[in-house]
This record gives structure tokens, C-alpha cells and sequence, in this order.
């Protein structure tokens, strides 16, 4: 038998978290962003969920392909652009857009051979500091590209650093409004965190939401899932497969970092960081076990983990461990409906909802959840 982990994608949930979207970026169309395989869901296992959406943003060149080879034949954005001369080969030949935003990637579109004409969105660097032009340089870039024949339509777009925090998006937008008041072409500013909290000052053409889509609140903890009315898109679980009843003192796993302070029950879980469990995460980390929630004790091994059963005398060998996600996706689980968000394991562990769903391991089998019939969602036009 193999080991019982298993990573499960809810494919309502990805349906239900677009349609929250849509509600708050009213007519923007909206790209789905997908990169990094689908946030470790899988591009395959998310796409029939999501191809209500009104394309598909990405940044591997071979993750595009495998969205053609799915059937999509609306627009793919390259949020990166190409990363050398050749890329721009498989643009025209996939009828990729691409984001746009050195001179370097200007010079290869201007010597690039093509009966295609490419749509381009050029992107301005609003403070982050990653990519983009610069606002005072925005202009220069628009034109030199508005006068390549190798491009069809040139869109604007920029990149929040804040939208999720204190800091806000005043001087970004400020710095965009300003650098792009007289230049034609569409408009895209959202990530999540700007769909959901400043959707007002941020809808355009285009909204770009990732995380929102798989279930994850990108302000948390100042807001959680349930806050934005996000239904979780990926579980992990696995079964215990070893119980120990440990004295006063008893120490548990490698450094013995926990030493039992009474008398109490652990079980052994098969799940540990070489399947994507951070191994940062300390003692106290919550983790729903037959969908009673307890915590964690001692440190993350390679294949393992320890687990409190003090909540959950019934538990033995066989017992479902969910990590994050929902309870009751096991074979034989009889518990169904406890939540555990993926944010709170991942603010445990010091990290975010995104590291801990991108990091699933490939050793990790995965089942897609299957479905209760819906009518399909068709494409807005
Ligand atoms: C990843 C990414 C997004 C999506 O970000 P989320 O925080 O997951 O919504 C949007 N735009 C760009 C350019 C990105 O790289």
C-alpha cells in the first residue's frame, strides 16, 4: 500500500472563489493567474474550474503550452515576458501576449520576424522595484512599441507592493494615473489583495487575482477566508500510522524539543517537509485530526509529524490527519465539514497560504475532487 497522504483540489471551491471575484471587479475581465503551476494545485487539474474565467495569466513559456494543449484558445498573458529573443517564436506561434517590461525585451520584438502582430502589455514599475519602466520612462517605451509593426495593441499595466497592507495604494496609482493619463490602451493594475480591498479605485480592463482563486485570504490575519467568503481549493491530509502514550517527561522527535509536562497521547502522522510540510513549523501549529482540531508537538521530521490527541481520545492508527484544507477527504472518512485554513497553518509556520500550496511535493499523489453536476459557467463576452 502506498503511504496515505494525499493532496486533494476542490474544483466548487475554484468556481465559487472566481464568482467572489467577479463580484467585486464588476465588469473587469479577469485573468486567471495560474503561474507556478496553478499556485501547486496543477494547471490540468484546475483549468475546467477556471475556464469561466477570461484568460489565463502565467510566466513559464511551457506552462502556456500545456494551457493550449488543454483547448483554451482565448488570451494567455506572459507576466514576465519573454526571456530571450526565440520566446517571441512560440508567442507568435501559440498567440501568446507578453508583458513588456525592459528595452531589452523592445529590442527583440523590433528584430523579431512575424506575420502575427503581438499584443503587448508594457508595465511600469510603480515603486516596487522588480519590473517596469520607470514612470518618467513609460512614455518613451509606449511609443517606440505603439511604432513597431511587430505590435498589435499595447496595454498598461502595473504591480501593488501594498495592496494588502498599511501602506495602501495611493502613491502607486498616483504615480500610475499620472505616467499613463494620455496614453492610450487597456488597463491592468489588481492582484488579489487590490480585488478585494480597493476593487473601486483599481477595476480596469483587466484584474490579474491569484491567490483569492485558491482559497487564501492575501490580508490575513487582518482578514480571513471566511471574511472574503473563500472556500478552500487545496487540502492536504494523511492517516496516523503510530500512537505513543508518553509520561511526565518524555521527550518527542529529533532535539527532543517537546517534553510532556502530564501524561498524554500522540499519534504519528505520515506527512513531514519532504512532502512540502514546512519544517518550520513549531509546536502548537494546528492540524484537525478525525476533524477535531489539536496541534502539533515536537519537530517536523522528513516522512513525519507528531500530534496532540489529548481532544481526540477515539484516534488511533488509520485516524485522518488534515494539515490544511478540509476534513473527510480520505477513503472511508466519515468526517466531513471542519475547516482548517491554510493561512493559519502557514502564519504558524512564519510563512503565507502561497509558499505552503506551491510547495506541495511531487512524491505527494493528488485527487481531484469530484464534482456535484453544475451548470457551466460560460465566458463573459
Ligand atoms: C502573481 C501575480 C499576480 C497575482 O498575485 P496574487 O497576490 O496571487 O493575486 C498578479 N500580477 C502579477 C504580475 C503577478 O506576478
Amino acid at each position: 500500500m502506498p503511504r496515505p497522504i494525499l493532496a486533494t483540489v476542490h474544483p466548487a471551491a475554484l468556481q465559487h472563489n472566481l464568482t467572489q471575484v467577479r463580484r467585486h471587479a464588476l465588469q473587469s475581465r479577469v485573468w486567471a493567474v495560474v503561474k507556478a503551476n496553478a499556485y501547486g494545485h496543477g494547471i490540468e487539474r484546475v483549468f475546467d474550474a477556471l475556464r469561466a474565467a477570461d484568460g489565463f495569466a502565467l510566466l513559464d513559456l511551457a506552462e502556456a503550452e500545456r494551457v493550449r494543449a488543454l483547448g483554451w484558445r482565448g488570451p494567455i498573458l506572459l507576466l514576465e515576458g519573454v526571456f530571450e529573443p526565440r520566446d517571441l517564436e512560440l508567442c507568435s506561434r501559440l498567440g501568446l501576449w507578453h508583458t513588456v517590461h525592459c528595452d531589452a525585451q523592445i529590442d527583440w520584438l523590433a528584430a523579431h520576424k512575424t506575420q502575427q502582430p503581438h499584443r503587448v502589455f508594457l508595465k511600469m514599475n510603480s515603486g516596487m522595484n522588480r519590473l517596469g519602466f520607470a514612470p518618467e520612462r513609460l512614455r518613451s517605451a509606449w511609443a517606440r512599441l505603439n511604432a513597431l509593426t511587430q505590435v498589435d495593441e499595447v496595454s498598461l499595466m502595473m504591480h501593488f507592493s501594498d495592496a494588502d497592507g498599511p501602506k495602501g495604494i495611493d502613491a502607486a496609482l498616483a504615480a500610475f494615473d499620472e505616467a499613463t493619463r494620455d496614453l492610450s490602451g487597456e488597463r491592468s493594475l489588481a492582484n488579489s489583495a487590490a480585488v478585494l480591498r480597493h476593487a473601486e479605485r483599481t477595476r480596469a480592463d483587466w484584474v490579474r487575482p491569484g491567490i483569492v482563486l485558491y482559497g487564501s485570504a492575501p490580508d490575513f490575519p487582518e482578514h480571513d477566508a471566511a471574511h472574503w467568503q473563500l472556500q478552500p481549493t487545496q487540502t492536504l491530509a494523511t492517516r496516523l500510522i503510530g500512537v505513543q502514550q508518553l509520561q511526565v517527561g518524555d521527550s518527542v522527535g529529533y532535539g527532543s524539543r517537546f517534553v510532556a509536562e502530564r501524561p498524554m497521547r500522540i499519534g504519528i502522522a505520515a506527512v513531514g517537509y519532504a512532502d512540502g510540510y514546512p519544517r518550520v513549523a513549531p509546536t502548537g501549529t494546528p492540524v484537525l485530526v478525525d476533524g477535531v482540531r489539536t496541534q502539533l508537538v515536537g519537530r517536523v521530521s522528513m516522512d513525519m509529524v507528531t500530534v496532540d490527541l489529548t481532544p481526540v481520545p477515539d484516534a488511533g492508527v488509520g485516524s485522518e490527519v488534515t494539515l490544511w484544507g478540509r476534513a473527510g477527504t480520505l477513503a472511508g472518512s466519515t468526517q466531513r465539514g471542519a475547516l482548517l485554513p491554510i493561512d493559519e497553518v502557514a502564519q504558524a509556520a512564519g510563512t503565507v497560504g502561497y509558499e505552503l500550496m506551491c510547495a506541495v511535493a511531487p512524491r505527494v499523489p493528488v485527487a481531484v475532487e469530484a464534482q456535484q453536476h453544475q451548470p457551466p459557467l460560460e465566458p463573459r463576452t
